[in-house]
């Protein structure tokens, strides 16, 4: 599986952080102009170009996207230009189809991320080419699915893979479209050596003010890249208005990140390195103190086995959520770190509870 080639060996000429912009969708031939004439106005050329052609709408009737005529229009990016182009496969017509035009490198959606029948059906479509493909990561934070789409890819030979970090849909966090789950794309890159990942902040905010400070942390993170949706006139734009930037607007955004500031360093301080062996002696003493507390849980479920009580006694569960939330504010612990904390400490000890009663008595099981 590490066989895979990095994108700087894509044969596309990209060295360093990869830069994607471009509008959501290609909407006609004159709006694909003027964002180049934009762009080389500005001296703000992206290291590729980007724009969906078949674009996967929540509800019918939105702006489904322009189609193939739309990929006869990237000869104006090529013209103008001279950059790879990139565009959004969502099965095995839109693949084949931008085989047909020449699309430089392919990305799959989030929303085909999930569904493993589409992703097997792109593959085999591209099987024999050596087409780049880039995977966005899936609605869901599911890890094994996005890796699995990845390796879809990779089992019919596709070798030149990259992924996107897009966030993920959560109703009830406001403040983004689609949340961030940072520790994800980091999972990835550990678990797939030297698998790049590229953030795609415009759709993680979906606004035009909070895309600086993703893209940031995205860097500070060690993601590998940008894709940020970018248009001539973004009020305009047939799709995403509210998250589109101008060209110029997104060179200043580039000017204001700093590349070098990446928590990820190769080559850590030793300043960094003893904190970090800190932490990992109390992450041991954290998990021991952990294994005795469940070892208590466990005697407490056999005293209620014994005595016929319930597993779930709320007067008890409401004491130990109350006074250990009280404890933690006072430690400088938020309130809602707290209870998720709690939370999650009680359902495991309830299900040991519940584990321990069905083998005492199968036939409840
Ligand atoms: C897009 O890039 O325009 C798009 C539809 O993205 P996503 O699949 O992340 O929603
Ligand atoms: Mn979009």
């Amino acid at each position: 599986m590490n066989d895979h080639l990095q994108i700087k060996d894509w044969g596309l000429g990209i060295e360093g952080h990869v830069i994607i912009a471009g509008p959501c969708s290609a909407e006609t031939p004159q709006q694909i102009e003027q964002i180049c004439l934009d762009m080389k106005k500005e001296n703000m050329v992206p290291d590729m170009f980007r724009a969906g052609i078949w674009k996967p709408r929540t509800r019918p009737g939105a702006f489904e996207g322009i189609g193939e005529d739309g990929l006869k229009w990237m000869e104006i990016v090529r013209h103008h230009l001279n950059i790879p182009i990139t565009t959004e496969v969502g099965n095995a017509a839109h693949a084949e189809l931008a085989l047909k035009h020449k699309v430089d490198v392919v990305w799959i959606g989030a929303r085909t991320t999930v569904n493993p029948f589409a992703v097997q059906e792109i593959a085999e479509a591209l099987r024999g080419t050596d087409i780049p493909v880039m995977i966005k990561n899936p609605m869901n934070p599911d890890l094994q699915l996005w890796i699995g789409a990845l390796e879809r890819m990779h089992a019919v030979g596709l070798k030149k893979l990259a992924a996107i970090h897009r966030g993920f849909s959560d109703s009830y966090d406001k403040r983004f479209r689609n949340k961030p789950n940072w520790s994800m794309p980091i999972h990835l890159k550990r678990e797939w050596k030297g698998m790049e990942v590229i953030n795609d902040p415009s759709h993680i905010v979906g606004n035009r003010e909070g895309i600086l400070e993703t893209a940031q942390r995205a860097i500070n993170f060690g993601l590998d890249g940008l894709m940020i949706e970018t248009h001539h006139d973004p009020d305009k734009a047939w799709s995403d208005a509210k998250q589109q930037v101008t060209p110029a607007r997104l060179k200043e955004i580039l000017s204001q990140i700093d590349f070098k500031d990446t928590l990820g360093a190769e080559q850590p301080s030793e300043r960094l390195n003893d904190l970090r062996t800190a932490i990992d002696h109390l992450d041991d003493q954290l998990l021991d103190i952990l294994q005795e507390r469940f070892s208590l849980i466990d005697q407490v479920g056999a005293y209620k086995r014994e005595n016929h009580l319930t597993v779930f006694q709320s007067d008890r569960w409401k004491y130990v959520m109350e006074s250990r939330t009280q404890k933690g504010i006072a430690k400088n612990l938020s309130e809602k770190f707290m209870k998720e904390l709690l939370y999650c400490i009680h359902e495991e000890s309830v299900k040991r509870q519940e584990k321990q009663l069905r083998e005492a008595d199968p036939v409840k099981k």
